[in-house]
Order: structure tokens, then C-alpha cells, then sequence
């Protein structure tokens, strides 16, 4: 049995008091943390210190790096600019400013999500993305946080106050009725932040009125959360973890698929009692464990670390689904890994498990067009070039399509790929890219 554990926040206003940070952290360490969380959002909680993080292997350890601010996270020019401005007598504002300048330098807002902002009548629903036809992403309002914040996070714009890109939504009537206009969506996924920062009762007030609505295009609802990893004592010890579970019962009793899309980054988030026990709770609500995670530099980028998380989530009863490629936003330069290595470690990991742990999907890139796989590298008429296809496409036609980019050792992203045998790839012309109204 788990014991209880209370729930203790550390921001850059506290992160100094921490018994660990103070005996393993140099003052040059907690200035860089200082400087760049600053620009970056900072969180962190107990949880993760006392039983995620390694203290004696800083700053290797992947879970310090996925948690804690590092100075190579923002470039030299970048740091500078934040440290000097530390040192200055400037108000909180001021401050804000300059934090501000940089983070618009660090593309904030990559591949288009604001475009993907869909319209009921005359009213744009700014807390719903619908870009794939199936699928409409729902960013409740009360959950536009995290249990501590991944230095890699692609929504971090979102929680250092940039307030016009934050999406949020309190109501669910709006969703409802979307839904009802959109009978091609049977999935909603509630995404953030982390949905499940919310209580039960909140969490309830946004569930219950999607099962009252009884839609029958709805089939599945999906939760985005990192919440095993970081807070695994919210479906076992928290005060409303009983609360939580039975409504995560009544959704898959009324028919629903119930999906949590876990995300997991290192084996170590998998191997703690709690978040062993969270899961089997979990699965026994009838729900089932899809889980999902970039490659990362300094976190998970060796095969071997990919094929232990498969195997172990395997085990634990969850179905491994999604391997991305670090997106085009904050600190990418530091995690990106080259496409073809992490081609390479997808396919030395896929190859040393066994079908059962094969569900898994990648490497794919999460871009303005859609989800694009890297199927391979391969030589076509004496050239070598990236294999590529849709998962997911703004337009459905364009899924399972296989094409073709020239091989570009370099190459970390989409765009910095180059057709391989024509002017432009073949969906670059589409209306679906120009006109990206989805109402
Ligand atoms: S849990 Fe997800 S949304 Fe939250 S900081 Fe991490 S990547 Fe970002």
C-alpha cells in the first residue's frame, strides 16, 4: 500500500529551500535556474525530487534535465540579455518585458495551433482545436497547468503569461453543441496544462454534461496528462482519488471509450510503487493507458531507453502509442535530436521487442500539415531520402501516403526538408493549408 503524500510545489520563488538542491546544486547551477527560469516556466514538486531524481548523477540525471532550467536552454545572446536584466533595479513589469521579447523569439507559437481555432456561428470557441476531422481537442479552463512543468513542454507560452496564446474554455455547453454540428468527431481529448490538475468535481462538471448529451457521434474520451509520472497520489491517495476513479467508471459503464494518453519520457517515471499502483487502478476503471513521449537529447535518447519504457509499459497493461520528434518551440535547440538518429533509435528499439509492444508509432513530427511518420531511410534511383507519410492530415486523403524527402543529415524538423524528386511535396498546394477554417 502507498502511503499519502501532500502535495508540495517548488517555483523559482522556493526552489532554493530544497534540502537536495541545497546540497547538490553549485551557486553557479542555481543562478543558470534563476536566468533561464525567468523565461522559461519553472515547476516542480516532491514527488519528483525525492523519488524521480537521481541527486547524485546532476546534471545528467534525465529527470533534472526534464524538470529543472539549464543554461543551454536559451541561447548565449538570450541569456545575456535575461541575466542583465536581473542585475538591473527593474520592476516585476519591466522584467516581464524583456522575458517577454525572448520568449517571441522562441516561436511560441509553432505549426499553426491558433489557426486550428474553429468558429460556432459567431462565436470563435477559443478553448477548442479541431484539425483532424475525428478529433477535437477541448483546453479546459481549470486545468491551464501542470503537476511540475517538462523544460521541453511545447505549450509553455501558456504558463508564463503570454495571455493572448492561451487557450482555455469554461464551459462545456459550446462543446456540446459543436460536437452536435460536427457528427464526423467521435473523439474529444481533454487536453492543457494537464486536465487532470482539476478535483474530481471540477473534472465531473466538464464530463458530465458531454454523457448527458448523449451524442451519438461521441464515441471516446481522451485525457492528455502527465499526471502518472508526476503525480501518481492523484488516483490513490489525494483526497478525492476515490472520487476521481468513479468517475473515470460511470464514463466507460455508459459506453464510452476512456483513453488516457499518458505521457511517460524516461523509464525511471515507471518504476516508482506509486505510479505501479496508479495504473492497475487506473485499468480497472475499464480505461484503458495509451502512452506517448519526444525524443529528447539529455532524456531519452538511446534505444535503450525507449525499448525499457515499451517493455515496462507493456507489463504494466499499457499500450505503447506515440514516439515524437521534439517540436519547433522554446528550448528545441537543445533537445532536438537529427531525424536520422532518431530514426535509428526508433528502429533498434522496435526491433528488440516483441509484437505486442509494436503499437507504438513513430518517429512522427507534429506540423502544421499534419503528423508525419518517418517510415525510413531508403536509396530510390541512387539518391537517399527520408520516407515519410501522414499519421494524421488536414485533409483525411492525404493520410498513408507514402512520399519523399531529399536525406538531410542535418535535419531536425519538416522544414528543413527538400522534396526528393518534385518542385514541392504534394500537399504543399492544398486549399487545406491556405483556407484553414474547420467550420
Ligand atoms: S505535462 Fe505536458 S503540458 Fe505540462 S509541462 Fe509537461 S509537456 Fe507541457
Amino acid at each position: 500500500m502507498v502511503e499519502a503524500r501532500k502535495y508540495r510545489v517548488f517555483t523559482l520563488r522556493n526552489f532554493a529551500k530544497v534540502p537536495q538542491v541545497q546540497q547538490y546544486l553549485t551557486p553557479e547551477q542555481l543562478h543558470d535556474i534563476e536566468v533561464v527560469g525567468n523565461v522559461l516556466p519553472f515547476k516542480v514538486n516532491n514527488y519528483v525530487i525525492d523519488e524521480l531524481i537521481d541527486w547524485t548523477n546532476i546534471p545528467h540525471d534525465p529527470i533534472f534535465q526534464l524538470t529543472f532550467p539549464q543554461r543551454e536552454m536559451l541561447s548565449a545572446a538570450h541569456y545575456r540579455e535575461m541575466e542583465k536584466a536581473l542585475s538591473q533595479d527593474l520592476s516585476k513589469a519591466e522584467l516581464k518585458l524583456v522575458a517577454n521579447k525572448i520568449r517571441y523569439e522562441l516561436n511560441p507559437h509553432p505549426d499553426g495551433q491558433q489557426h486550428n481555432v474553429p468558429m460556432l456561428d459567431d462565436t470563435k470557441l477559443t478553448g477548442i482545436q479541431h484539425k483532424y476531422r475525428e478529433t477535437v481537442l477541448f483546453f479546459p479552463s481549470n486545468s491551464q497547468t501542470c503537476h511540475a512543468y517538462c523544460t521541453f513542454c511545447f505549450r509553455w507560452p501558456q504558463f508564463v503569461g503570454i495571455d493572448e496564446l492561451k487557450f482555455a474554455m469554461k464551459e462545456t455547453d459550446l462543446l456540446v453543441e459543436y460536437l452536435r454540428r460536427h457528427p464526423e468527431v467521435t473523439d474529444v481529448l481533454f487536453t492543457g496544462g494537464d486536465p487532470m490538475v482539476m478535483s474530481a468535481k471540477k473534472m465531473r462538471a466538464y464530463i458530465e454534461p458531454l454523457l448527458e448529451a448523449d451524442l451519438p457521434n461521441l464515441r471516446t474520451i481522451r485525457i492528455g496528462t502527465k499526471s502518472l509520472a508526476y503525480w501518481p497520489y492523484k488516483f490513490l491517495t489525494d483526497k478525492d482519488a476515490d472520487e476521481m476513479i468513479a468517475l473515470f467508471e460511470e464514463i466507460t459503464e455508459r459506453g464510452y471509450h476512456l483513453a488516457f494518453m499518458a505521457h511517460f519520457n524516461n523509464p525511471v517515471e515507471l518504476k516508482t510503487e506509486a505510479v505501479r499502483q496508479a495504473i492497475k487502478r487506473i485499468i480497472a476503471t475499464g480505461a484503458q493507458i495509451r502512452t506517448q513521449s519526444p525524443v529528447m537529447k539529455h532524456i531519452n535518447d538511446r534505444p535503450a531507453d525507449w525499448k525499457e519504457m515499451w517493455l515496462e509499459q507493456v507489463k504494466l497493461g499499457c499500450i505503447p502509442y506515440y514516439m515524437f520528434v521534439a517540436r519547433d518551440t522554446g528550448a528545441q535547440d537543445y533537445f532536438a535530436v537529427e531525424l536520422e538518429r532518431i530514426w535509428d533509435i526508433y528502429h533498434k528499439a522496435y526491433q528488440q521487442v516483441s509484437g505486442i509492444a509494436r503499437t507504438v508509432r513513430g518517429p512522427s513530427m507534429s506540423t502544421n500539415p499534419g503528423k508525419v511518420q518517418i517510415l525510413g531511410i531508403n536509396e530510390i534511383n541512387n539518391k537517399k531520402v527520408f520516407t515519410l507519410r501522414f499519421i494524421q492530415g488536414r485533409q483525411p486523403s492525404w493520410v498513408n501516403k507514402p512520399f519523399f524527402a531529399k536525406f538531410d543529415p542535418d535535419a531536425i524538423w519538416l522544414d528543413d526538408l527538400e522534396p526528393a524528386f518534385a518542385p514541392e511535396f504534394f500537399y504543399e498546394q492544398s486549399s487545406a493549408l491556405k483556407n484553414i477554417s474547420l467550420n
